[in-house]
């Protein structure tokens, strides 16, 4: 069940290059690359990665809390059948072990690892037009080349650590939770700073209070969360995903967020207040992101979104006992799920705990970090260790910092001064075989990823097929079509409620001096799946392609 073309596996590596491909990047997205380019193809692949090991996410987010929030039968691959069959995933929403367990199973069942190469960084990529060929350098100072370069480097593998003064200076122990240490952090006695509310930081508090000796949980944006719910799966719903993995693709791929459960097809304003209350009450203890689909008009409707507001600011502020306390967690700056939602795992009960106190930092800003602590406008809060959930420069942060070099030496950091532009967040104009796996101006981060990946990694290898067997070698985007493609991620952006959320990482708005553009296709997972279907079945209709 796949669209991408299948051919004899016969090695072939072009007379010029090292490799057909070069691939970067060995989490969901490159090891599916590898598979399809290498096994269907039968391409000559390198994958060149950071970390000692496969995984990407979640070999680097190992801090206390962290879990998918997609829910484990469909945070995976559903290329095959019998992969989707025979793994058998453990809870709802898997902890980074277990997806690692899962991610090396498939890079071991289809023998992977012995075309990646670990602890390599890129460190530059440049297109050599007269070879057509990429020079891919590493920081071990080796060059790589290739026909094809394709990134796989995630939206949310660059770190973003505030440049708050004094860090240098901290005498205790500061962590990133994307690059959390492998053999763990003790919190037992220690007074402990959390910055961040997003995802992760609201992931992370409850499980941090349980053994520190003191959480101080330093908020900017109050963020709602819905409780996960997280539980082991019973035999009957493993039972029920094995006899239906096609009917739960069908599901995914028709989606707007690619999850496997429909949004529902009612209007929050047209509901009555009664049965809207219900309605929410029900996904409230259901739990997770399908709260979000209760109703198909929440991310589009101001009014509607505010409906759903109401509901999470009432459960908080009857969840939480100090009034003072719960007032700063819902004083929300942006409408409901404008920013990636979060779901929790008892986070507002966290804060009837003695051992946690929140800081508003809209109220009380972070002057500096001094040698003891952290000290605001106000106090010094003196910690032992501090914990940056600052999340990530998403979605071009790790595209930028490869240095990579197109046409005539123009820098990408260059192109995208004014934010990425670029077709179907696939390519640029003027680095030609390039191609990006969830780049900017694709539903990427949107969406339940793997199915986004997915979808790219088939329509990268369609395409790469389609050259080979015509004899093609180049292919870049028109500079219409990108401009095009951009006009139209604004406008599905637009089309939502989502840039109205001010300091969302999707904007950039997290990253200083970072343009504010909206980065991901707002327009849908599966509108957006046709369309490049579409341009495909159109010759590549946009693309110049080139013998
Ligand atoms: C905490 C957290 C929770 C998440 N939860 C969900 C969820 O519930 N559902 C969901 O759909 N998505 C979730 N995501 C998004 C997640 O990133 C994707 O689901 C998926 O793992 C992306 O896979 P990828 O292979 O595209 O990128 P990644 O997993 O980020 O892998 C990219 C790899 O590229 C490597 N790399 C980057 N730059 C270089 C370089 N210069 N040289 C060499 N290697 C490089 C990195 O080391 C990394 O291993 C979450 C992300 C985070 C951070």
């Amino acid at each position: 069940m796949t669209s991408v073309v299948t051919q004899a596996p016969e090695r072939k590596t072009s007379q010029a290059a090292d490799f057909d491909v070069l691939v970067i990047g060995a989490g969901f997205s490159g090891l599916y690359q590898l598979l399809c380019l290498r096994d269907r193809l039968g391409l000559s692949v390198q994958v060149l990665e950071a970390g000692a090991g496969v995984g990407g996410t979640w070999y680097w987010n190992r801090y206390p809390g962290a879990r998918c929030d997609s829910e484990s039968h469909s945070y995976c691959y559903s290329f095959s059948d019998e992969l989707m069959r025979e793994w058998e995933w453990s809870e709802r929403y898997p902890g980074p072990a277990e997806i690692l367990r899962y991610l090396n199973h498939v890079a071991d069942r289809f023998d992977l690892k012995r075309d990646i190469r670990f602890n390599t960084r890129v460190s530059g990529s440049h297109y050599d037009e007269t070879a057509n060929l990429w020079r891919v350098s590493t920081d071990a100072g080796d060059v790589l080349t290739a026909q094809f370069l394709i990134t796989a480097v995630g939206c949310l593998s660059s770190a973003n650590i505030p440049n708050i003064a004094g860090l240098d200076t901290f005498e205790g122990r500061w962590y990133h939770t994307g690059q959390w240490p492998h053999e763990g952090v003790d919190f037992s006695g220690k007074r402990v700073g959390l910055i961040g509310t997003g995802s992760t930081g609201i992931q992370a508090a409850p499980v941090i209070a349980e053994t520190a000796a003191h959480l101080t949980v330093f908020q900017r944006t109050a963020n709602y969360s819905v409780p996960a719910r997280n539980a082991p799966l019973t035999p009957e719903f493993r039972r029920y995903v094995k006899e239906h993995t096609g009917e739960i693709r069908r599901v995914m791929h028709s989606t707007v967020n690619g999850h496997p459960w429909p949004v529902a097809d009612r209007l929050a304003l047209e509901t009555s207040p009664e049965e809207r209350q219900a309605l929410y009450e029900k996904a409230w203890e259901t739990g997770g992101l399908r709260f979000r689909a209760t109703f198909r008009d929440l991310v589009t409707d101001k009014a509607a979104n505010d409906t759903a507001a109401a509901f999470i600011r009432n459960k908080i502020r009857e969840i939480v006992k100090d009034p003072a306390t719960a007032a700063k967690l819902s004083d929300f700056d942006h409408p409901y799920a404008a920013k990636r939602p979060p779901i929790d795992t008892d986070y507002f009960e966290t804060f009837n705990r003695d051992n946690v106190a929140l800081v508003d930092v809209r109220a009380e800003p972070i002057d500096r970090i001094t040698p003891r602590g952290i000290r605001t406008r106000d106090v010094e809060y003196p910690l032992d260790i501090i914990v940056f959930a600052t999340g990530f420069d998403g979605m071009t942060g790790s595209l930028l910092r490869m240095n990579i070099r197109g046409r005539d030496g123009l820098s990408l950091a260059k192109a995208w001064a004014a934010g990425p532009c670029n077709y179907l967040g696939l390519q640029v104009a003027g680095f030609p075989n390039l191609f990006m796996v969830t780049g900017p101006g694709s539903p990427s981060v949107l969406c339940n990823m793997p199915v986004a990946i997915e979808q790219h990694v088939n329509w990268i290898t369609d395409c790469i097929a389609h050259m080979r067997m015509n004899g093609l070698k180049r292919i870049e985007p028109k500079d219409e079509a990108m401009d095009s493609w951009v006009a139209q991620v604004n406008a599905a952006a637009n089309a939502t409620l989502l840039p109205q959320a001010k300091h969302s990482w999707y904007l950039g708005a997290n990253v200083p001096g970072k343009p504010r553009v909206f980065m991901p296709y707002a327009g849908g997972m599966a509108h957006y799946r046709k369309i490049c279907a579409d341009v495909a079945a159109r010759n590549y209709e946009g693309f110049a392609l080139s013998a």
